[in-house]
């Protein structure tokens, strides 16, 4: 069984359109540097060290710490993230971006809390893309406002994911709890339409949906839903569950059981190592690198990049953990679909 955790489907010619964009982004630095990241997961995987001295292949930028929605299974949405409510200042976006930009070659403006409510995220935005960086931010959709919408395409930004899951205000509400479909959905068309205008072919708009057992039956007509409404792709998502009670399992899990993560019965899952750690730098709003998206609640912080934290022994010893069978797994790993 294929695990679905998140598959870009093409409205229409969309790859031919954005293949090139991504290319513009290589460097032979950069190439080596994937080179040598997967000999060193090859190496860890047959339990020897891992020899090379490899860099961050995507950075990830949390901009924001808060939300204007209260999506149910969210630590942002719900209030339980465990950090403060802020949104990271452009000072420590450029420390990151300069630490990290001559191997990288993608820049994630995302993690937890709504991006673009920070009011420097369009700086940031274009440092990265001033950095050569394929940039993709990940919206809720509430702040497609007339100006932001410039800046999105002013500033180049490749890749814009619309969280939309589901075609009608009913099923869009049972998780975007105080959000707007037709909000999202005027935004969006907006944009399309300032792209027509101004001839431009970023960003691609990228409309995601969560595949829950209200969404499901839904699939079949997303794709026609995200091109009338100015999408170039769309994306389907297994949800990532916080409370796994079997009343909240049965309330939300879907039934095609390849877009379930977890079933009532399902174990935790032994690891012996992932690429992601490898490849991705992923740091909160206060600067502090954790090792991946799944560790939501920013519970290992790996230090901040003053202290050069992607080449720290606290990084080293997350790595050693998750890699060797000696060692019990870091928690955050027990249920993640990353291999
Ligand atoms: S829109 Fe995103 S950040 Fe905001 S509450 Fe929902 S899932 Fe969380
Ligand atoms: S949770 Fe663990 S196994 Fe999964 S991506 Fe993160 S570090 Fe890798």
């Amino acid at each position: 069984m294929i695990l679905v955790t998140g598959n870009y489907e093409p409205v229409g010619m969309t790859p031919f359109l954005y293949l090139p964009e991504m290319l513009k982004t290589i460097t032979l630095r950069r190439c080596a540097n994937v080179f040598f990241a997967f000999l060193n997961y090859i190496f860890l995987r047959l339990g020897l060290k891992a020899p090379f001295k490899t860099h961050a292949i995507t950075i990830s930028l949390e901009l924001s710490s808060v939300c204007n929605l209260n999506c149910p299974e969210c630590a942002c949405g719900t209030g339980k993230i465990n950090r403060q409510p802020q949104f990271m200042l452009p000072e420590t976006a450029t420390a990151i971006i300069k630490a990290h930009s001559r191997y990288a070659f993608i820049a994630q403006l995302f993690f937890q809390g709504e991006p673009m409510m920070n009011p420097h995220w369009a700086t940031i935005a274009n440092q990265c893309r001033a950095s050569k960086l394929f940039t993709i931010i990940n919206t809720n959709g509430h702040f497609l406002t007339d100006s932001n919408i410039v800046k999105l395409i002013k500033f180049d930004i490749n890749r814009l994911i619309v969280s939309i899951d589901g075609i009608d205000s009913a099923t869009y509400e049972k998780y975007r709890r105080g959000g707007s479909l037709e909000k999202v959905i005027s935004g969006a068309k907006k944009l399309a339409q300032q792209k027509k205008i101004y001839r431009k072919k970023n960003p691609e708009i990228v409309f995601q949906t969560l595949v829950n057992k209200h969404t499901e039956s839904q699939l079949n007509d997303y794709k026609s839903f995200a091109k009338k409404n100015g999408a170039d792709s769309v994306r389907k998502k297994s949800m990532q569950l916080y409370d796994r009670t079997p009343e909240n399992l049965i309330f939300w899990l879907p039934t095609n059981t390849q877009y379930q993560r977890y079933n009532s019965s399902k174990r935790p899952i032994r690891k012996t190592g992932c690429f992601r750690v490898l490849s991705v730098a992923l740091y909160t709003t206060n600067g502090a690198l954790i090792p991946c998206c799944f560790d939501k609640a920013a519970k290992f912080n790996l230090g901040n990049v003053e202290q050069n934290a992607w080449f720290g022994d606290t990084r080293k010893t997350f790595i050693q953990n998750l890699f060797s069978l000696k060692t019990a797994n870091p928690e955050i790993c027990n249920y993640c679909t990353e291999f």
